[in-house]
């Protein structure tokens, strides 16, 4: 972690949310922490226990324009924008909290403005693996107020209903 400069983030450090082995690049330091002030940490507040970082910044992608990219890398968008693969585990005697809830919990929080988001994508947990499933974050500027929404590794009529209920929410909340 480089300590020569102050960080705004509470809950999240450049470390969890830099590459393995050598932590932020210098021109992704001012991107993720606005993503940490203005995205990660109202989530980490709003659940009240440790939010596990599964991926931040990334170098390298299979998605050519990947918002966990430095925008300089992507192939078109070079909109300062920055991503974050999330969980929310076992902790304490309570029980994880599914992609599904997280990320509708997130789309109700950037309906009541509590959160800057732009994409919510919601990826399944899978049983066989034991792997407790994850959502991607990511503050790029919805275009034309349309957030970008993506599900994966549901049912194809399932990743369709995951995707249209993080919609709803957040055009009307959840309650
Ligand atoms: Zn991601």
């Amino acid at each position: 972690m480089d300590n020569r400069r102050t960080w705004g983030g509470r809950h999240f450090s450049p470390g969890e949310l830099g590459v393995a082995d050598g932590g932020l690049a210098p021109d992704s330091w001012e991107r993720y922490e606005a993503l940490t002030v203005h995205t990660l940490d109202p989530i980490r507040d709003a659940i009240g226990r440790p939010v596990t970082i599964i991926s931040g910044e990334r170098r390298e992608s299979k998605a050519r324009d990947s918002k966990h990219m430095p925008p300089s890398e992507r192939a078109t968008d070079r909109e300062v924008s920055a991503a974050a693969d999330i969980q929310v585990r076992a902790h304490r005697g309570r029980d994880r909290i599914q992609p599904l809830t997280l990320a509708l919990l997130i789309a109700d929080m950037a309906y009541r403005g509590a959160l800057r988001v732009g994409g919510i994508g919601v990826y399944a947990p899978r049983p066989a693996t034991k792997a407790q499933g994850f959502v991607h974050v990511d503050d790029r500027t919805p275009r034309n107020g349309v957030h970008a929404v993506w599900a994966r590794g549901y049912s194809a009529k399932g990743n369709d209903r995951v995707v249209a209920m993080v919609r709803a929410a957040l055009r009307e909340g959840t309650t």
